[in-house]
């Protein structure tokens, strides 16, 4: 019989979103007109903005004619749209990136994950704790890890926490770690890096000879000037990063699908013989083997992005969701509550009343507010004691929540 991989065997069961979706059941089983707001999901809520609808409904009629028709792309995306993307996000912000060096791609969750097939086996790896799920899952498919403890914490990992304590600045590894993943802004947190906090992640990779997988999906909701938004505008990143950016969070491409990667040129990993390798070969022959590109009509989509209609409605969809974030922060403050992150993400971390653990007080807004969140702890054992709300919602939606929050008794 065929052999499965056993490295899944290891996965705690999917254990946060199922477990949230069985809780809001029993609650709705016994109070069946109950109107809940839900401000646990990650997930964009606003329409696609114009500029790429139109885009891509051009692309589609040009699909159906003899001259517009596309067939395979090049595995790395279209040549356009990544020359595009290189002006745009990178060398107008004074980053050498070259359009060779981003590669189009379905997404950041998969290319997050995909990446690991270039890399060895036996990299000490750390991660922030509280987490995004796929940085760690992806590495206990992979065997690169042992079994998970008590609190949910793998074997093999080195857990960094972002916490209150430490202001979200997560410590440098106290053992040496051969791949960081950060993510910035952070999800679930909403915490964000300064140029000074990176260039201290930058030197701590370039003196170990480490590779940061940099995600920065959320870069689009920064609001201060000053702060990065690529890791690439740090002096020596491109000796010791990679970066993922996507257009679900920023353009609501959630459903539609585009995202890139950049690999720099200039990095290098060592092959078993200790040699140097290129990590932009070895992406490009894998994405060259194992991918087939994305989509005409979603790549022209995104290019839309780019253009000046595109910039301004993408400006006001992040400004939509950041007033929501401003809102669920000011209500929760004047309720006493300690909240962070919510000013350059669309999440709001808010530590929970009285000690309360964070499925209690999970339960508590489920139950007198009829407010459903996630529970931190979902995110990794340092995520106990905190509650994440997404400003993904309408306007109504969010309103409401805060004030049917600010009319029940947290304490
Ligand atoms: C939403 C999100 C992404 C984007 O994933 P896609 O697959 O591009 O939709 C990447 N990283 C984090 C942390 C996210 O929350």
């Amino acid at each position: 019989m065929v052999r499965v991989n056993s490295h899944y065997q290891m996965l705690q069961a999917g254990y946060l979103f199922p477990e949230i979706q069985r809780r809001i059941k029993a609650f709705s089983a016994q109070h069946p007109d109950a109107d809940l707001v839900r401000l646990g999901i990650g997930d964009v809520t606003e329409p696609l903005p114009a500029a790429c609808c139109q885009a891509m409904a051009a692309a589609v009629e040009a699909m159906g004619t003899g001259t517009g028709f596309h067939g395979y792309g090049p595995e790395q995306g279209y040549h356009w749209l990544r020359q595009t993307i290189a002006r745009h996000d990178y060398q107008q912000r004074g980053c050498a990136v070259e359009a060779d060096e981003i590669f189009i791609s379905d997404g950041s969750k998969c290319d997050t994950s995909n990446i690991l097939d270039i890399l060895g086996d036996d990299n000490r790896i750390a991660v922030t704790d509280p987490v995004y799920p796929v940085y760690v899952d992806s590495n206990v498919m992979a065997g690169h890890t042992g079994p998970a403890d008590d609190q949910g914490r793998y074997g093999g990992l080195q857990y960094l926490p972002l916490t209150a304590d430490n202001h979200f600045r997560a410590p440098l590894p106290a053992t040496p770690a051969d791949l960081i993943y950060l993510c910035f802004p952070n999800n679930p947190t909403g915490a964000v890096a300064t140029r000074a906090e990176l260039q201290r992640w930058v030197d701590y990779a370039r003196s170990h000879e480490a590779l940061i997988l940099f995600d920065a999906a959320y870069e689009a909701f920064i609001q201060d000037p000053d702060l990065p938004h690529s890791i690439f505008e740090i002096e020596g990143a491109r000796d010791c990063a990679i970066e993922f950016r996507s257009f679900s969070k920023n353009a609501g491409f959630t459903g539609t699908r585009c995202a890139f990667t950049v690999v720099p040129r200039s990095l290098t990993g060592r092959t078993g013989d200790g040699d140097e390798a290129s990590l932009w070969q070895l992406w490009n022959r894998r994405q060259s083997t194992k991918f087939n590109g994305v989509g005409y009509v979603a790549q022209r989509g995104a290019e839309a992005v780019y253009s000046s209609a595109g910039q301004a409605q993408v400006a006001r969809l992040t400004s939509f969701y950041m007033e929501n974030a401003a809102i669920i922060r000011q209500q929760l403050q004047d309720l006493g509550l300690a909240v962070y992150g919510g000013q350059h993400a669309p999440y709001v971390w808010v530590r929970t009343p009285e000690s309360m653990g964070s499925w209690q007080f999970f339960d508590r807004l489920l139950q007198e507010a009829r407010v459903v969140g996630t529970p931190g702890v979902g995110f990794g054992a340092a995520g106990e004691g905190y509650l994440r709300l997404s400003a993904f919602n309408s306007r109504d939606r969010v309103e409401t929540a805060m004030a049917r929050i600010a009319r029940c008794s947290l304490q």
